[in-house]
């Protein structure tokens, strides 16, 4: 079982052939309107990758409430955990133009008021094999949680993203850090891009580190010396928008399967499985409608791992 502690954001998308510049407007084409938020996003990744998933988190009494809600119900997860507060929704308005270079702004709206976990969060927590949290809520949300899993024996695994430096009262609580380059770049207060060098700076804060490499794979390191590289599975990327949150909900998965054993064995199997589920969403168009099913990871897994 995985419980999410984190955002859920109502993704606005226009796709437009040119960005416009301060002060300007342009006319776009396609309108979209697509549920995301790195904590929704990774629930619906560890629902679809076969976990029993609980979400808590905050979305607001607008309209956009009700379909973020509706989403994560359609993928089966328990959403007893999620608040309704007074306010408008999380929202990312995205503009993409045709060489797909973005600008994206995100107004937290009621992800911003996730601050009264209560009694019902903390047994979530406790019921849960596995704790996966991300930077998208308030930090001492975030920072609680964890408190909780860690005195009830519940893994924390934190996606540290969007990028920050953390303070240790949350690195101390963290089992596995999950980051790419660039986070790990902020995370760890270095600036290099050797991944030896980012994974080596990190396993100083936290026990475990999984470092995301794109098309290259991940990485892994831990504070027993323990040191693994997996490669992805080679695919026709087309769009990688979500592939981080796929590989966190199905590593979240695998962790929580294996029970947090930490074989070479086991952490090489996880990657390649996490691995797999983030390549699959880069084969498809779409953040969260491209995450895949656990059918369609086992598929790539073995097709590129054997
Ligand atoms: P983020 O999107 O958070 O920066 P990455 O780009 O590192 O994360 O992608 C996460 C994971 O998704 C990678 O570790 C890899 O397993 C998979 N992935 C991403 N892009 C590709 C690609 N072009 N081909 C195969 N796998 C990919």
């Amino acid at each position: 079982r995985v419980v999410v502690v984190g955002s859920a954001n109502l993704d606005l998308v226009v796709t437009t052939p040119q960005l416009p510049r301060p002060g300007e407007t342009v006319l776009g084409d396609d309108f979209r309107t697509v549920p995301g938020g790195k904590g929704a996003n990774q629930a619906v990744a560890a629902a679809r990758a076969g976990a029993d998933c609980d979400f808590v988190g905050a979305v607001g009494t607008d309209d956009f409430g009700g379909l973020l809600r509706d989403n994560l119900v359609a993928a089966g997860i328990d959403v007893r955990g999620l608040r309704t507060v007074g306010g408008p929704s999380g929202v990312a308005l995205i503009a993409v133009d045709g060489a797909a270079e973005n600008f994206i702004v995100v107004a937290p709206g009621a992800n911003a008021a996730l601050t009264n976990l209560d009694d019902a969060d903390r047994a979530a927590v406790a019921a849960a094999d596995v704790l996966l949290l991300q930077l998208e809520v308030p930090l001492p949300t975030v920072t609680r949680a964890a408190a909780w899993a860690r005195a009830d024996g519940t893994t924390v695994v934190l996606n540290a993203a969007p990028a920050r430096p953390l303070p240790a009262e949350l690195l101390d609580l963290v089992d596995v850090l999950v980051v790419n380059e660039h986070e790990a770049a902020v995370v760890g207060g270095v600036f290099t891009d050797e991944p030896a060098a980012l994974l080596d700076a990190l396993v100083a804060l936290v026990p475990r580190v999984v470092l995301t490499l794109g098309a290259r794979g991940a990485a892994y390191a831990d504070r027993h010396g323990l040191r693994i590289e997996v490669p992805a599975p080679m695919v026709d990327a087309v769009d990688t928008t979500a592939a981080g949150d796929a590989f966190t909900g199905a590593l979240a998965v695998g962790w929580a399967e294996r029970g947090g054993a930490d074989s070479a064995e086991t952490v090489t199997a996880v990657l390649r499985w996490a691995c797999a589920a983030g390549a699959a969403c880069a084969q498809r168009r779409g953040a969260s409608s491209a995450l895949p099913d656990r059918a369609a990871i086992d598929e790539l897994a073995a097709a590129a791992y054997g």
